[in-house]
């Protein structure tokens, strides 16, 4: 991984927001830039210098792990080592005035900003920094996509499982339980997030959690799932029927079918994420559905199992090749049913390739 490079790219866009420094504290951002897995640690970013801070108990994984930045291990906290090393090379160059450091306010809570402010004396600023480390992340790069592809035929693999386990009076839990073994035997780290198991009228839930609920002897159960692989998510939903399918609920999966291929189709560089959004809920309006739709079409997805961009109505993001996100429109008729169809896909230089292997057929159990 191109850690350095990536330092860089941040590193250019600070000037921008009239900064000298971003200190980066997020673990996401922190693996992502330069290579760190632990859970305690803070990257200073202060013009061409990167300095990594972490305390005692990480100095052997540092060592290991971070190969592109300086290393120190601090007695104090990270975040109060890198704001002091920070003050001290600003004071050595003899900038005081208005020098500016970026903190990632959506990773940072009100103490920790409290505790830097208190130590910055006057002339010196603390601004909350957009999203930049987010921002580079959004585009993949090679090794990564290929990351993403070994979790997502991992995580794919769970499904099969699935069909194997989902029984009437099989508990969700269960069933959840078994896929999540099969995946740790098989290497996943952890799954990407808690395994949704939603049956019968319960997946009408857009986010039902697998309960104890016992599979019923008819109706949709909504899959959804996702392994963590060389530090990477996967993410992916089928909806399968236990019992016969009515017309009615054929209809209804044909039309989450069709919304979710429509989002495929729509996927190109240089369109917005809100035209994808607005593919899915297109095609749902035909069959009447759309106000059951009641999520955003997907996300994009990485280190963490939700990245920038949103694709949703407002959203301005232009879609470019590299990027990975999900394509998941869903249909919930509270008190009745749901269905949900997801599926990861790469943008490339002319459209999309879609990397979930599964079909999408309606299967019946
Ligand atoms: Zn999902
Ligand atoms: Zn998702």
């Amino acid at each position: 991984m191109d850690h350095r490079g990536r330092q860089q790219r941040v590193q250019d866009s600070l000037s921008t927001h009239r900064l000298d420094a971003l200190l980066v504290t997020h673990p996401a951002n922190l693996r992502y830039l330069c290579g760190f897995t632990g859970s305690s640690g803070a990257l200073l970013l202060a013009g061409t210098k990167s300095v990594f801070i972490t305390d005692g108990r990480y100095t052997e994984q540092a060592r290991a792990e971070v190969r592109t930045a300086q290393i120190v291990i601090a007695r104090q906290g990270p975040l109060a080592a890198a704001t002091a090393a920070w003050l001290s090379a600003q004071q050595k160059k003899g900038r005081q005035a208005r020098s500016k450091i970026g903190i990632e306010s959506e990773h940072m809570t009100v103490a920790a900003r409290s505790h830097i402010a208190r130590m910055l004396p006057s002339g010196f600023g603390l601004r909350e920094a957009p999203a930049l480390v987010e921002q580079v992340r959004m585009v993949k790069e090679e090794e990564e996509i290929a990351c993403l592809r070994s979790a997502v035929l991992l995580g794919a693999s769970l499904f099969d499982r699935a069909l194997e386990v989902i029984r009437p009076g099989v508990r969700e839990t269960a069933v959840a339980a078994e896929m999540e073994y099969a995946g740790r035997t098989a290497g996943a780290q952890a799954m990407s997030f808690e395994t949704i198991i939603a049956s019968g009228e319960r997946s009408a839930l857009p986010h039902g959690r697998a309960s104890q609920a016992a599979i019923p002897g008819q109706g949709f159960v909504v899959c959804d799932f996702g392994v963590i692989l060389s530090g990477y998510c996967s993410d992916m939903t089928r909806t399968v029927y236990v019992g016969h399918p009515s017309a009615e609920a054929r209809g209804v999966y044909q039309a989450v079918n069709q919304a979710q291929q429509a989002a495929v189709d729509a996927v190109r560089p240089g369109i917005s994420v809100s035209e994808v959004d607005r593919a899915a809920r297109k095609s749902l309006q035909r069959s009447g559905l759309a106000k059951y739709f009641t999520h955003s079409t997907g996300h994009g997805v990485g280190l963490e199992i939700h990245e920038a961009p949103r694709l949703a109505a407002g959203q301005k993001e232009i879609l470019q090749p590299g990027m990975v996100i999900t394509i998941e429109p869903g249909v919930y008729v509270p008190g009745k049913w749901g269905v949900r169809i997801e599926d990861m896909v790469v943008v490339t230089e002319h459209g999309c390739e879609v990397l979930t292997p599964t079909t999408k057929e309606l299967v019946a159990i």
